[in-house]
């Protein structure tokens, strides 16, 4: 534990903000990832001088010299979480220290230099402080917050980079189904895998985006929304889709869940889910779930719900199953009860509307 005060942020105001009209029609309908609030956070590091000057200044373009290292070898990470506004007008994010935990572990992953995480939680509030008027109040809607960190330097040599950028950036999201919840179709990926044993499945980098997006492709090619990946060394195990864990519920009420590995993220939703699962009283079994006894238990009644699970979406109900052999349908396509009531016990204690238990939230203003 740190006893020292995490060293302020110094805010640059950005001298052209966004005018007050196209800031509320942005909020008004916000499509995810499009517009972003008028201020970025930043730390640069340099091998010789550590971490720099914390500061706020205006959201814009990055000068990116054409050598610049992230370009050419990927060495970069990310984190996603949202700042929540609450009925009283304070703003609140969810398990900070949680993803500043994992932003570290995905650092040391890809060689970056770790941020503490005081530095990770004050650059999440000094950004959400000074643009506080992006938090959208309706319904499910929040901003969304995308701290990342790449090589920076300009050197075509391969190793780890000498400078580092850290950034943060918030753009104001809306609900993820505007029509109400809705169960998506899966693509069972057998040909691709976008990590493996002694991989980087278990950090949050963009590389493991990229290589998720040709069989993505295949899935839509296939009518489906979205992609489950199996392991890489026997194609038989569930590990998760291409940014959000799964979740399988038995009629008993058991809930399983594929354990956490080298190939695995280990998401704040899942984790939060199966704490919120333990306390309603089901069993919660973190246990690799094999196709082909999946697709049984579809078949026999034994398997009641499927569902994925992170912080964009929240919970994304699973109602179709398709592989290159099969084509199942789960619960009759409609979302289950156990998906919906961890759904809304998750959002009523992010949005302040259910008790926080667990101490979950983390107040920015
Ligand atoms: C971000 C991510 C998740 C979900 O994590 P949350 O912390 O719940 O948002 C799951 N899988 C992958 C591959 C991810 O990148």
């Amino acid at each position: 534990m740190s006893t020292v005060s995490p060293q302020p942020f110094q805010v640059q105001r950005n001298d052209r903000p966004a005018p007050d009209a196209r800031r509320a029609a942005a909020l008004a309908a916000p499509k995810f990832g499009t517009v972003f609030t008028d201020h970025m956070a930043r730390i640069t590091w340099t091998v010789a001088d550590g971490w720099g000057a914390r500061r706020v200044e205006p959201y814009g373009p990055l000068s990116v010299d054409p050598a610049c290292a992230v370009l050419h070898y990927a060495q970069e990470i990310f984190e996603g979480l949202k700042a929540y506004g609450h009925d009283d007008g304070s703003v609140w994010t969810f398990r900070p220290r949680t993803n500043a935990a994992r932003f570290a572990r995905s650092a040391r992953r890809l060689a970056l230099p770790e941020l503490s995480g005081d530095d990770f939680v004050e650059s999440l509030r000094a950004l959400v402080t000074v643009d506080q008027a992006w938090v959208p109040r309706g319904e499910e809607m929040s901003l969304y917050l995308r701290p990342f960190m790449f090589a920076s330097e300009s050197f075509l040599g391969v190793r780890p980079s000498q400078q580092v950028d850290y950034i943060v950036i918030a753009s104001p999201v809306g609900a993820y189904f505007p029509g109400g919840v809705r169960p998506v179709s899966i693509w069972v990926e057998r040909e691709y895998h976008r990590a493996g044993p002694g991989g980087t499945g278990a950090a949050k980098c963009g590389g493991n985006y990229a290589a998720s997006l040709l069989p993505q492709t295949h899935g839509y090619d296939h009518d489906c929304d979205q992609v489950c990946f199996l392991d890489a060394g026997t194609k038989t195990f569930l590990e998760e889709l291409g940014g959000m864990n799964v979740m399988v519920v038995y009629a008993d009420g058991t809930v399983r869940t594929p354990p956490v590995s080298d190939a695995i993220l280990e998401g704040v939703t899942r984790s939060s889910i199966l704490t919120l699962l333990t306390d309603a009283g089901h069993e919660v079994d973190e246990a690799p779930v094999a196709l082909p006894d999946l697709l049984e238990g579809i078949a026999s009644g034994s398997v009641a719900e499927v569902f994925a699970c992170g912080t964009a979406a929240v919970i994304t109900p699973i109602g179709r199953l398709v592989g290159d052999d099969f084509d199942v349908t789960v619960s009759d396509g409609q979302a289950g009860p156990v998906t919906m009531s961890i759904r809304a016990e998750l959002t009523d204690i992010q949005y302040g509307r259910r008790p926080d238990r667990h101490t979950w939230l983390h107040r920015l203003v």
